[in-house]
């Protein structure tokens, strides 16, 4: 059976799950500000780490120092693998890229726009599948359910700023 275990810091829930013998999924939920205190977080040794990020809602600057400590500490001795990193995260990462450490991005969120639904959406780019056009620093090319093709909502050179990092070829 999994054991789950939720740690609060105020507006930020931390899910702490053992999904395999040696592998365990973190899920960060809400804010990540002076309130995370890393410190606090005993986290179970694995050979591997699963965050997932993607209900990240803010990072600020004392939370940006507090987590680069946390996810370095955390590579030093396990794979980490970063998971649906929410927009505000790669937005962060851009200006701060020691934000990822030594971390794998298997996925992460990305701004688009569907012209004929006049809609906002974020959609979940994959480190693999949309390799090729992450590595020229392009927004791979979506689909919207209405048919229409979406357009991408940020600049493409300064969203993948860090493409190389996210593939992990740098
Ligand atoms: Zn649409």
């Amino acid at each position: 059976m999994n054991r789950v275990t939720v740690l609060n810091f105020d507006n930020l829930k931390i899910h702490l799950e053992t999904v395999q013998a040696d592998t365990i999924l973190l899920r960060f939920d809400g804010e990540i500000h002076e309130n995370f205190k890393s410190k606090q977080i005993s986290i179970p040794k694995a050979a591997s780490y699963v965050v997932n990020l993607s209900g990240l809602k803010s990072i600020n600057s004392l939370g940006i120092r507090e987590w680069s400590t946390f996810v370095a500490i955390l590579c030093r001795n396990a794979n980490v693998t970063l998971d649906e990193c929410s927009v505000v995260f790669i937005d962060q990462a851009n200006i701060v890229p020691q934000i990822l450490a030594a971390s794998k991005v298997t996925s992460f969120f990305a701004p688009y726009f569907c012209p004929q639904c006049n809609l906002e959406l974020n959609c979940k780019l994959s480190t693999t599948t949309h390799r090729k056009r992450l590595q020229e620093r392009r927004a791979p090319q979506i689909i919207h359910s209405c048919g229409a093709e979406l357009q991408f909502d940020a600049l493409e050179e300064s969203f993948f700023a860090q493409a190389d990092r996210l593939l992990g070829d740098k």
